[in-house]
């Protein structure tokens, strides 16, 4: 384990703050401890570890708390977060984001899965943010 720069952690925190970024983008959890670098969002601890599920070709989670971020990873968060990414696939999909992360947990996978691993969510990947 390596320390995790003070200056990381002060920059999530303020990201955290931002407009969207106080709830979990999946299922609107209060406070979300965990991001996914890969598409700038901060998701609660329920969905990091549905995230994990999906495998890291989809998708990987850092903690906000506990983690080191790359400055890509950081850009990400930075350019990108919940509102940017929640109507960037809601454009390029037509549909409305609603609440995926609601609801047993095979089936939150699956949706989860349908968001980030199908074209919408391959397209936004690197697209977001950086
Ligand atoms: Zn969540």
């Amino acid at each position: 384990m390596w320390e995790v720069d003070p200056e990381t952690k002060s920059k999530l925190a303020l990201l955290q703050k931002r407009p969207g970024n106080s709830t979990c983008i999946d299922c609107s959890a209060p406070s979300p401890q965990w991001a996914s670098p890969k598409f700038g969002t901060f998701i609660c601890l329920t969905c990091a570890g549905l995230h994990r599920g999906l495998g890291v070709h989809i998708s990987f989670v850092r903690s906000i708390q506990m983690d080191s971020f790359k400055p890509l990873e950081l850009s990400r968060m930075d350019l990108g977060g919940n509102i940017a990414w929640r109507e960037f696939w809601e454009g390029k999909s037509g549909q409305s984001w609603g609440r995926p992360g609601e609801g047993a947990d095979g089936a939150a996978q699956g949706r989860l899965e349908e968001r980030y691993g199908g074209d919408v969510g391959r397209s936004g990947e690197g697209e977001v943010g950086v």
